[in-house]
């Protein structure tokens, strides 16, 4: 929140006096307050409360085709989201053309989003398709849209979203093919091209077109909105060999089993003791392995930080107490990847 203060000034004294009032008496009790000389925009502003900005792209005819595209909506968070986000900024009916409201509020869905109406009038209108159901359902999804690219880019509420800003959302979101050639342009701030009625063959050059420009640099950024990949990566893939050649020896010399992609992936994984991230794929000891020539093969290690890591091998039983038996961690950390895939057949 920001506001616009004229405070009394004791001259004399050198003392400022500011008098914020009930309403803005809390800022000053939640911590420091900056102050800084009103921006030249504000001078036409009362003193009190800076409003919310107003966001010209809203206004924007040109943008609803990007607004009410079904990716910028998923991308955004789905109607789910837009139906919580009506929840909690629309306090009232959104119907204007009835005189009477109950006051419970409902969000009610029509083509292209959805709309906040009391009982009385959801009962009215529901299963109905207007087109004044429909412009107030657009205006909701773009005004939802740009809220939420506005936090997304944890700008405040004052904050007007620029053209390029709200591109630069949809690349960053992996949306970037729902950006349309005009807002492309003129985000790139590329010259308007002269509609001319009649061209002379001469005059026909092929311009570059603005979203390839962008689909250049799209390439580079990874979406950073999309939910984390459901796959995990595949990292050790297992096939039996009930033939190998030490299977026929009668006393076979122990063959360890080494696969460096496994180990690396087990060290990413949260600790078998504390769940903070770990550091070492702590090869199981006790049981017979954990010598010179017995170290334990790379299957069998759990993912562990440094702190429990040393905790262990100062003393077996003292963690063990703390955190369970290694065979009990090893366990379930094989149940884990295998469970996601990490280890899978071959
Ligand atoms: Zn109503
Ligand atoms: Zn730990
Ligand atoms: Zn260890």
């Amino acid at each position: 929140m920001r506001i616009l203060l004229k405070p009394d000034v004791a001259r004399s004294m050198g003392v400022v006096l500011l008098k914020p009032g009930s309403e803005l008496l809390s800022m000053f009790r939640h911590g420091r307050v900056l102050i800084e000389p009103e921006p030249g925009s504000m001078a036409h502003l009362p003193s009190g409360r800076v409003p919310d900005a107003r966001q010209p792209l809203s206004q924007d005819k040109s943008l609803e085709a990007f607004f009410t595209d079904e990716r910028v909506i998923a991308a955004a968070g789905g109607l789910p989201g837009l139906e919580f986000w009506l929840e909690h900024n629309v306090h009232a009916c959104q119907y204007q053309h009835s005189e009477y409201h109950h006051k419970e509020l409902v969000t009610m869905r029509h083509p292209p989003g959805s709309m906040l109406l009391c009982w009385h009038c959801e009962n009215q209108l529901r299963e109905q398709t207007t087109r004044q159901l429909s412009e107030l359902a657009r205006r909701n999804v773009i005004d939802w849209v740009i809220d939420t690219v506005r936090i997304r880019l944890r700008y405040s509420k004052e904050r007007e979203l620029a053209l390029a800003e709200l591109c630069w959302w949809a690349v960053c979101a992996g949306i970037g093919d729902a950006i349309t050639e005009e807002m492309a342009a003129r985000s790139l701030l590329l010259p308007v091209e002269p509609f001319l009625s009649v061209y002379k063959e001469s005059d026909i050059v092929p311009s570059v077109p603005a979203t390839s420009i962008l689909q250049r640099e799209m390439a580079l950024v990874k979406p950073i909105d999309m939910p984390p990949a459901e796959e995990p990566p595949k990292v050790l893939t297992l096939a039996a060999d009930p033939e190998s050649p030490e299977s026929f020896m009668l006393r076979p010399k122990r063959r360890r089993w080494v696969c460096k992609p496994y180990t690396d992936w087990v060290k990413t994984q949260p600790c078998s003791g504390c769940q903070r991230p770990a550091d070492d794929p702590h090869h199981i000891i006790g049981h017979g392995m954990g010598g010179t020539a017995t170290k334990a093969h790379d299957l069998f290690v759990i993912p562990l930080c440094r702190e429990c890591h040393d905790e262990l091998h100062a003393d077996v039983s003292v963690f063990e107490q703390k955190h369970g038996t290694q065979l009990e961690l090893l366990f379930r950390f094989l149940d884990k990847a295998l469970g996601i895939g990490v280890i899978v057949k071959a």
